[in-house]
């Protein structure tokens, strides 16, 4: 049986929901038998391949980059997985709504700059006015709650999505840190 392609994506997050993935632990090297990682921050594909079966998405949408990039994720992708609460609320980077890209930038980049004050315009993408979660853009197949989901959510429901077997949701729940 060939293997499914899986891919994992970090929009605007901490990264702490790629790290509870991988506390997996030995149980990667069973979840290594059913999947290719065929993209991810942690291998070394720069481009999104044409065809995933499974897309884990961590983090919000907070800048024209991550439209971009989730837009593309839900065209090439049959399952596609919200991993966290910031991908499902937009939670930790949605703090900033109430106060507006410019202040943020303001407060990181003159305010706080101890040399050259100056916002950046090349290369770092543009904010949104707001960040949102992914399912104001695109459809979502699994929300995966948690700050992070923890290893064994992660686990149930990979084993669920990687078999065709049902997806127990309260488990999921039940599980969720
Ligand atoms: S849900 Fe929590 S752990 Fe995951 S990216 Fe957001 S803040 Fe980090």
């Amino acid at each position: 049986m060939s293997k499914l392609k899986l891919a994992t994506v970090w929009l605007d997050g901490c990264s702490g929901c790629h790290m509870s993935f991988l506390d997996m632990d030995e149980r990667l090297l069973e979840l290594a038998e059913l999947v290719d990682v065929v993209y991810s921050p942690i291998v070394d594909a720069k481009e999104f391949p044409d065809e995933v079966d499974i897309a884990l998405v961590e983090g919000a949408v907070s800048s024209v980059d991550d439209e971009k990039k989730i837009r593309k994720v839900r065209n090439h992708s049959k399952t596609l997985v919200a991993m966290g609460d910031c991908a499902i609320t937009g939670n930790v980077p949605s703090m900033r709504n109430p106060i507006g890209p410019e202040a943020i930038l303001d407060r990181a980049f003159i305010e706080n700059a101890t040399t050259q004050p100056q916002i950046p315009c090349v290369i770092v993408p543009r904010l949104l006015r707001v960040v949102r979660p992914i399912h104001e853009f695109v459809k979502v197949d699994v929300f995966l709650p948690g700050c992070p989901p923890s290893a064994d959510t992660f686990h149930a429901a990979l084993t669920a999505l990687v078999s065709g077997g049902p997806l127990d949701v309260s488990a999921l729940t039940r599980f969720g840190a």
